[in-house]
């Protein structure tokens, strides 16, 4: 006997809704919402679905999760089939179990179950869903959120479902996510021929000593909350047609800076522009803000999150801000307490991604313990 949260853990699983394709994942959900009470909005764009959805009011706690997956890879490379979702050993395997349908399972039937036992609820329980958070994030959670800022919405208390925990569940939840921001730098030079350097001038001679400068910079010393702010270069290119007698006029140098509150885009921008400037170069440079950082510094939220786990698992969690940028970059935009908490991440985006189904029901009797914590205490 499976439980419901396996059970639509697994009907959510065998849908290869690949970013940012949904395929009727949110239908399976919004239906089961609408069973419970809950108004739905749809925004739809493009190829994304989106669903916003909400029961009561005032105070707002709002889940956020993605029905969207990342592609399996080879079907060789996996035990079961990564659309057919499969118990083993007291593991659910398949593309989505961790990251994050299992999530959004135990979401679901911690809503239905609260909502059975509080019909009449204090607050307001929401939960916006997405299919575009893993590819290019586009058309996803940025455009509820620009939907809700432009109705005036308001979410007090979002909890993100990301798979948060690294070794058991609940050992991290995520406060917060450095800020990412990219540059595409392009060095001019003067072609030529490489047998008459003197009638040419060479671009990747002349990045040479920005770019070791560059690396060196310490950006800071990180802080409570943040890692340093680190910097790397993930390509360079340059070269004529692979010939080997000319010096090419260009040389284009992309690179990424993770970053904390302590430096800002525009620090970071004026210090590369002095250094390029410092060093002589012709340039022009192309910035590509992906997110700005945020945090939960403290709060109501982060409380309930941490006595809830202490009391469930008997762990205290760690409060981390490590790993890529998440949906919670737009979310912050409301100006809510945001964490993420979700299964372990130990799998995700691998081949056999599984997650303990002893940990799908855990997850999801945590998050109906927040939800009582947080909106029947006030
Ligand atoms: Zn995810």
């Amino acid at each position: 006997m499976t439980c419901p949260i396996t059970n639509l853990a697994k009907q959510l699983i065998s849908i290869p809704s690949i970013s940012p394709m949904d395929l009727g994942c949110q239908k399976i959900i919004s239906d089961r919402l609408i069973n419970s009470g809950f108004s739905i909005e749809y925004m739809n764009y493009g190829s994304t679905n989106n669903i916003w959805a909400y029961r009561g009011k005032g105070t707002t706690l709002a889940f956020s999760g993605h029905t969207d997956v990342v592609p399996s890879g080879k079907y060789e490379n996996w035990k079961f089939p990564p659309f057919v979702p499969t118990i083993y050993n007291g593991y659910l395997f398949g593309r989505g179990s961790a990251d994050m349908k299992g999530a959004i399972a135990a979401m679901i039937i911690a809503i239905e179950q609260f909502v059975k036992q509080y019909p009449n609820h204090i607050g307001r329980l929401a939960i916006l869903i997405t299919s575009d958070e893993e590819a290019k994030a586009i058309h996803g959670t940025k455009k509820i959120v620009e939907n809700l800022i432009k109705n005036k919405e308001t979410i007090d208390y979002c909890v993100v479902g990301e798979p948060s925990s690294v070794k058991s569940l609940g050992d991290v939840i995520k406060n917060g996510r450095r800020g990412s921001l990219t540059a595409h730098l392009s060095i001019y030079g003067k072609q030529g021929h490489i047998a008459y350097p003197h009638l040419a001038d060479n671009p990747i001679h002349n990045v040479l000593s920005f770019l070791v400068r560059l690396i060196s910079i310490n950006w800071d010393p990180g802080d409570a909350f943040f890692p340093p702010t680190s910097l790397q270069i993930y390509k360079i290119q340059s070269g004529i047609n692979n010939s080997n007698n000319i010096i090419p006029d260009r040389l284009l140098v992309k690179f990424n800076l993770r970053f904390g509150s302590l430096t800002t885009i525009d620090i970071i921008k004026s210090r590369v522009q002095s250094l390029l400037i410092d060093c002589n170069l012709k340039y022009s440079i192309k910035w590509k803000l992906s997110g700005k950082p945020f945090i939960t510094k403290s709060g109501l939220l982060i409380s309930v999150v941490q006595n809830v786990i202490q009391d469930v698992c008997g762990i205290t969690p760690k409060l981390l801000t490590t790993g890529g940028t998440s949906d919670g970059r737009f979310i912050a935009e409301l100006g809510s307490q945001i964490l993420e908490l979700g299964l372990v991440n130990k799998t995700i985006h691998q081949s056999n991604e599984c997650v303990k189904i002893s940990d799908l029901k855990l997850l999801s009797y945590i998050y109906k313990c927040i939800i009582e914590k947080l909106l029947l205490a006030n």
